[in-house]
């Protein structure tokens, strides 16, 4: 047997470099690789944007999501992952009886007519039976089933909204699909590429003709399978048991958090030389993995090759978003609460683009006789709300749950989180993204993985980091 050695460098200690590092681990193990990781982070533990905090009120437990609240259960990455830590058991799924999104519109909250699968009809006849669109807006969207395909090639791209409104109409696709769409990447589904956000809708224009009938097929196809049709899961203990796992799997001695990366030059021969600004001296390595966004992680690619740096800054676009989370006496409430959150594309809404019901839609959330609502927060004229006080952004969110929900009295607690690097892949966003990647491929022993290149979820970032770790461990032959 070989013992070979190999240091390598991992820039975040998010989802990205943790399901790296813990790959490499393994794969080290199983090729007898002398195998030193360092996790770098400038924060202060793992998990980067997923993070859960437990809140106790009177003695009792609320389970507060910071960023996401599930992965997307048809992704088998994330589920795959958490299965090999030994964590089945804690795998949730969103609560059935309360399986539906409402719609702000008017100033009331309103159901989606039943069976909508990524805001496409399948259940046609709920779907004749909404008061939410006019009759021929309805019967326009049905059209989608005789029109011919004009299926989008290879290099093609189009927006969500351009997309959909020419399957179905422009009513229903700003009405109903693309605030549940666009919703997924805090965005505005009229610059999204459909390419890159759900390429399963071009996919099903020009394999069935018709997005209703795909999706109809798909519905079925999901209900043989699991018998649940939950689109989402999560764990008991919020997603941050995720991270706080891998930490354990991968060696607390991996990591050093509270420490900057703030330059990475390369070195004579192979490797390079990362500075680190903290009094622990710099680290030499033969790979380096620079993960997080593409927005977060230019400064750093651009020490390496200014335009390495400059084609990351340009790739993708990215939004901030604000999350509150708002802890409450269940009587507060004065609505039943029986979905897991609203949409909120009205002009009323101000700031304010959809809400959870995170006590509805999971167990466990909230103690009982209590509910936990979060409101998410984008400006719709691309101003940075991060700038705003915590008191104006939480006035600003619970106002409108008042108006939506009901509510009396103060909350017993709130948060106020904020966000940036929201990737908004725009059309074209495949290529360029290709492209970049190719050219990052050109320098030996550089490696980057996030959110906004291949994909934007946390299963997106787990294939990355699996790919990437096969990668260093090929290279060493
Ligand atoms: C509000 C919100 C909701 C979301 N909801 C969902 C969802 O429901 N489902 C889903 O699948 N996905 C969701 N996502 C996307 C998902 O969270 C991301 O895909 C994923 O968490 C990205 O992980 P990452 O490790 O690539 O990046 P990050 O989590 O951003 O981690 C990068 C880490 O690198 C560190 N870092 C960066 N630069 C340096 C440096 N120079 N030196 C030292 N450390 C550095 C940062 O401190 C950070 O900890 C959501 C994202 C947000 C913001």
């Amino acid at each position: 047997m070989t013992h070979r050695a190999l240091r390598v460098a991992i820039v975040g200690a998010g989802i990205s470099g943790l399901a790296l590092a813990y790959r490499l681990k393994k794969l080290g193990e199983e090729h007898s690789i002398d195998l030193t990781t360092r996790i770098f982070d400038a924060g202060s533990g793992p998990g980067g944007i997923l993070r859960t905090e437990n809140v106790e009120v009177s003695g009792q437990r609320f389970v507060l999501e910071h960023g996401p609240d599930s992965w997307v259960a048809t992704k088998p990455e994330t589920r795959a992952l958490v299965e090999e830590l030994g964590m089945k058991d804690d795998v949730i799924e969103t609560l059935p009886a309360n399986r539906r999104v409402l719609l702000a519109l008017s100033g009331k909250l309103h159901r989606l007519p039943d069976g909508l699968m990524l805001g496409i009809p399948t259940n046609l006849a709920a779907y004749l039976q909404t008061p939410l669109l006019r009759k021929r807006a309805r019967l326009r969207a049905l059209l989608d089933l005789a029109l011919p395909a004009k299926p989008l090639g290879d290099d093609e791209d189009e927006t969500i909204g351009a997309f959909l409104t020419r399957r179905l109409g422009s009513e229903h696709t700003n009405l109903l699909a693309a605030p549940l769409l666009g919703g997924v990447y805090a965005g505005d589904a009229y610059s999204l590429s459909v390419q890159a956000t759900f390429p399963q809708l071009p996919q099903a224009e020009r394999e069935a003709g018709s997005l209703i009938r795909a999706m109809q097929a798909l519905v079925e196809r999901r209900k043989q399978k699991t018998g649940s049709g939950s689109m989402f899961a999560s764990l008991k203990g919020g997603l941050g048991a995720l991270p706080k796992k891998l930490e354990e799997q991968i060696g607390r001695a991996a990591f050093q958090y509270g420490s900057n990366v703030s330059n990475i030059g390369r070195l004579e021969g192979p490797g390079f030389r990362l500075a680190i600004d903290t009094d622990r001296g710099p680290f030499h390595a033969d790979h380096v993995v620079v993960t997080g966004a593409p927005s977060a992680s230019a400064p750093l690619l651009e020490k390496v090759s200014p335009d390495l740096g400059r084609k990351t800054r340009e790739l993708v676009d990215a939004a901030s978003t604000v999350i509150v989370l708002f802890g409450l006496l269940s009587e507060q409430v004065h609505s039943p609460l029986d979905a897991s959150g609203f949409l909120d594309p009205s002009e009323e809404a101000g700031d304010v683009v959809a809400g959870t019901f995170l006590s509805s839609k999971w167990e466990g959330r909230a103690p009982a006789g209590h509910v936990l609502l979060r409101v998410f927060l984008r400006s719709k004229e691309g101003r940075d709300l991060r700038e705003r006080e915590d008191s104006t952004l939480s006035k600003m969110a619970f106002a409108r749950l008042q108006a939506l929900v009901g509510i009396s009295g103060e909350p017993l607690f709130t948060r106020v989180i904020r966000h940036g690097h929201r990737p908004q892949p725009r059309p074209g966003h495949i290529q360029r993204a290709r492209a970049l990647l190719a050219d990052v491929a050109k320098v030996p022993g550089l490696h980057i993985v996030g959110s906004g290149y291949e994909g934007i979820g946390i299963s997106d970032c787990v294939r990355a980091a699996d790919a990437v770790a096969h990668a260093i461990v090929r290279a060493k032959d």
